[in-house]
């Protein structure tokens, strides 16, 4: 989106936004931080301006955001009557049906905010910027645009969502911009010590276990280049653990200099798999979520098998190591011109 576009957009949302008075604020399932983030950045927002906001997602988010400001008032469910709320806010979702929530579809209002690869554009009002390293940013945009004095609640909502969405400034989408909004909400009173703390060194003794375990079977392929962990319930069960507790993991592998990528599979109680991939600077396993109807970002992408892992499985991992090979191609091209 370019510039005029992105202040057309912010402008239209912020006349929608003063003209209503009810809204339902949603992100997508399984809520990371940048979903936790952008969601309550935005209701303390509403709050301000004196609107009333019901926060709604479909599961609960990982035990160490739980005493975030706002935490409380987010509703869990799979479904609601969305009738009463003059304005559905869709954040972090390319497609509705990734909210996980029934009932938000044929709403006549959505405000469809997100920076994914592939958005639909199903709002009324849709704005979509890729260039946005977290939702976050987008929303520190339009609370800026609304007048809305940057609180501390908001400030640390905002930092949260950039923080785990850079995978703590580690992914290749950061920009001057991403700075600039840090600094301001380092002004606002956020101490990015205590959050660097608090989201990533708050394991369970049982995950330091769990971390140790995976680990300890991660497989190496392509000469090192791509790990690969699994985790079951009996894994999880082993070790104290739910599937909460395996967030973050997926990162640990990059610190390896050699590994450029790696896949998680998360066999899930139902059944179906979860496949999470990582990688670094060029290699982009947004490409291999694609093909599985999945999405992402280059450097963090996601989707679920439908097919037997044993039959996906090789052909996915096949995929990841022609990323690598395409993303260091390119990573080699860039550095020496
Ligand atoms: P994670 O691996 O942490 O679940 O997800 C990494 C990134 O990929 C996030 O930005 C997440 O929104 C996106 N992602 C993960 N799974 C899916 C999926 O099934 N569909 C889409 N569209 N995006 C996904
Ligand atoms: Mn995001």
């Amino acid at each position: 989106m370019n510039q005029t576009a992105t202040i057309d957009a912010v402008r239209q949302i912020c006349e929608a936004v003063l003209r209503r008075r009810t809204f339902l604020v949603t992100s997508h399932a399984r809520p990371d931080g940048d979903s936790i983030g952008s969601q309550l950045a935005m209701a303390f927002a509403l709050d301000a301006l004196g609107k009333q906001v019901r926060v709604v997602n479909a599961d609960a988010a990982p035990d160490h955001y739980q005493d975030f400001p706002g935490m409380d008032r987010i509703e869990i469910a799979s479904a609601v009557d969305a009738t009463a709320a003059d304005a559905v806010i869709v954040m972090e979702c390319s497609d509705p049906s990734r909210t996980g929530v029934a009932g938000l579809e044929g709403h006549p209002f959505i405000v469809n905010i997100d920076h994914h690869a592939g958005n639909r554009m199903y709002g009324a009002l849709n704005w979509h910027d890729e260039s946005a390293a977290a939702c976050g940013e987008m929303v520190f945009d339009l609370i800026r645009a609304l007048g809305v004095p940057l609180s501390l609640e908001i400030a640390t909502h905002i930092y949260l969502a950039v923080l785990t969405d850079t995978g703590s400034f580690h992914h290749s989408n950061i920009t001057p911009r991403t700075f600039d909004i840090c600094r301001q909400t380092v002004e606002a009173g956020v101490n990015p010590a205590a959050m660097a703390r608090r989201v990533f060194d708050s394991n369970s003794f049982a995950k330091l276990k769990l971390i140790g375990t995976l680990l300890d079977r991660m497989e190496l392929l392509d000469r090192g280049r791509l790990a690969v962990l699994d985790i079951d319930d009996a894994m999880l069960a082993a070790c104290g653990c739910t599937h909460n507790d395996t967030e973050g993991i997926i990162n640990l592998p990059l610190t390896a200099r050699e590994i450029q990528a790696v896949a998680f599979f998360k066999v899930t109680s139902n059944g179906d798999v979860r496949v999470s991939m990582r990688s670094k600077y060029d290699v982009d396993v947004r490409s291999v979520a694609n093909r599985y109807g999945g999405g992402g970002h280059k450097n963090a992408a996601g989707f679920t098998v439908t097919e037997p892992l044993e039959q996906a499985r090789p052909r996915i991992l096949q995929q990841l190591t022609q990323a690598i090979e395409e993303g260091l191609r390119t990573w080699h091209v860039a550095r020496s011109t």
